[in-house]
């Protein structure tokens, strides 16, 4: 089906052929004539499979009409658990907008960064997309209100739910309508959320995108079996050796991540840390040169591994493995995306060997493994 029997606003569909959107994922052709008609939308999809577009556009489309309205009550509010979604999310929002209309204004607010532009720029806006705190934070100030709101969207709701954003969510909820439509998007589908499901949505269209499967066959996965001490050699010798660029490298700590981007700078290679002790600047900053493939090597935590889009990503590398196997998948899953092919490398120590089989069991593939004893990693 093409994206022009969906019912969306005709000059975007123009802009979808325009920027290469050949046709809709199966999320977008099941969720956006749905959301369009005012259904509430539970989407259980991994990150990677358009699932952004599968509500921004039609909610747009929805925000037609809307005129110069100067003042603060907002009409979508879009919650999301990190900065760096939120800025990802408006990115899309301001992309397609104006093609829908010049009013439809949106803005991302988040914490850790002041609170004062935040409360300026709220005049007007249509479309918010919000981390809960830093939402609750300005609604106490009257910089926005929440009572008109049409559409209320929970990405990576899952994430949101099991981050301890419970008490702050409950306090959001209180302060929306009762009647409004309510559109819930996640990776996977826990308990939790099939409890949030049945108070917050009616009679939802539900879409389950089994993709996950998909997109890691299309991943070359290797592990390497090391020591703690021969991990940096080993990395800097396959970022040289290797010639790679665009390596995201994921490490359990904030103290690690600081710590291997120290060591790659020291041996010539261009590398940043994300994570949440760094300022949003500086985070913005190193994404930003990342995605532009500026920046040779990207360190991060666990904060980074959900719903940010990098697009062509080649390398992921598990410095540190994480907890569980749902975050591994998510982490690699960053190079088997929109089509695109990606390796996954994991450092795998004596003591993460168990853990390590337990990741590839839930996974249900068995990943390469190299001995890095054979390697000689003199010089680097
Ligand atoms: P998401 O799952 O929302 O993070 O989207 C993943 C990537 O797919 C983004 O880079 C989108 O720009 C891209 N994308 C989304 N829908 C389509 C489509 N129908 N055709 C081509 N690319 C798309």
């Amino acid at each position: 089906m093409p994206f022009s029997a969906l019912g969306l606003s005709t000059e975007l569909v123009k802009t979808l052929a325009r920027e290469h959107y050949a046709q809709p994922y199966p999320i977008q052709e099941q969720a956006i004539p749905a959301i369009i008609k005012g259904k509430d939308v539970l989407g259980i999809a991994p990150t990677g499979s358009g699932k952004t577009a599968s509500y921004v556009l039609p909610l747009l489309t929805n925000l037609e009409d809307v005129s110069e309205k100067k003042n603060r009550y907002v009409k979508v509010l879009i919650l999301v658990p990190t900065r760096e979604l939120a800025i990802q999310v408006n990115e899309v929002v301001k992309f397609f907008a104006p093609y829908v209309s010049h009013w439809i204004k949106s803005m991302a607010v988040y914490g850790g960064v002041s609170i004062n532009p935040q409360m300026m720029g709220m005049n007007n806006v249509s479309v918010l997309i919000a981390t809960p705190g830093r939402l609750l934070e300005l609604v106490e100030s009257n910089a926005v209100h929440l009572s008109e709101i049409d559409t209320l969207v929970l990405d990576e709701a899952d994430k949101m739910l099991n981050l301890g954003f419970k008490e702050e969510m409950t306090r959001v909820f209180e302060l929306l309508p009762k009647k409004r439509q309510n559109l819930l998007f996640s990776a996977t589908l826990s308990d939790k959320l099939e409890n949030i499901n049945q108070i917050l949505l009616h009679d939802p269209l539900v879409i389950k995108i089994e993709a996950e499967e998909e997109n890691i066959d299309l991943i070359k996965q290797n592990g390497y079996f090391v020591t703690e001490e021969k991990k940096g050699p080993l990395l800097r010798y396959l970022i040289k050796n290797k010639g790679l660029k665009q390596v995201l490298v994921f490490t359990s700590s904030v103290y690690k991540a600081d710590n291997v981007v120290d060591k790659l700078k020291k041996n010539g290679i261009d590398a940043a840390a994300i994570h949440g002790k760094k300022s949003q600047q500086t985070r913005n900053e190193a994404l930003s040169r990342f995605k532009a493939g500026k920046l040779n090597v990207l360190v991060a935590t666990d904060l980074l591994a959900r719903g940010i889009d990098i697009k062509f990503l080649p390398y992921v590398i598990n410095y540190e493995l994480p907890r569980s196997p749902k975050d591994y998948i998510h982490r690699i899953g960053r190079t088997g995306r929109a089509e695109s092919s990606g390796e996954a490398i994991s450092f795998v120590t004596e003591e993460d060997k168990h853990h390590f089989k337990v990741i590839q069991k839930k996974m249900g593939k068995w990943v390469t493994m190299i001995d890095s004893e054979g390697i000689d990693l003199k010089g680097f």
